[in-house]
């Protein structure tokens, strides 16, 4: 690519499942405008078709640490973080 043309800071992101939203919060932690392009109708549209199912693994390991950073700034609730979502169960490694 030449360098006569200008970066763009806006990339575009395919799929807003967890990996999708993860990259989008390191986006914007490195001066980033993502565009998150979800086929589905919402958000998280893969995750919400298995919603009934219970999560096994607790939030310490399903919350990414940027998208954990700009949650915390916006005063997340902070959960249960050995628990899996829905759990009041300490998690324990088998
Ligand atoms: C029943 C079940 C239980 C699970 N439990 C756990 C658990 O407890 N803990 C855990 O860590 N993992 C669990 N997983 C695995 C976890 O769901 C996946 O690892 C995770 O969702 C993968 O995230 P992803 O963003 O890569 O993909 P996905 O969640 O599949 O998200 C991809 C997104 O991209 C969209 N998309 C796809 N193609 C396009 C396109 N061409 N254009 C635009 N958008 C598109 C989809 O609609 C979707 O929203 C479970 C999975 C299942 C099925």
């Amino acid at each position: 690519m030449s360098e006569t043309f200008p970066m763009s800071k806006t990339i575009a992101i395919i799929g807003a499942g967890p990996v999708g939203l993860a990259a989008a919060a390191h986006a914007i932690e490195r001066g980033l405008t993502p565009l998150v392009l979800e086929r589905g109708p919402s958000v998280g549209h893969a995750v919400r078709r298995w919603a009934h199912v219970p999560m096994f693994s607790p939030w310490a390991f399903n919350i990414d640490a940027a998208a954990g950073r700009l949650l915390a700034d916006r005063r997340w609730p902070s959960p249960r973080w050995h628990c899996a979502p829905g759990s009041h169960v300490p998690w324990r490694a088998r």
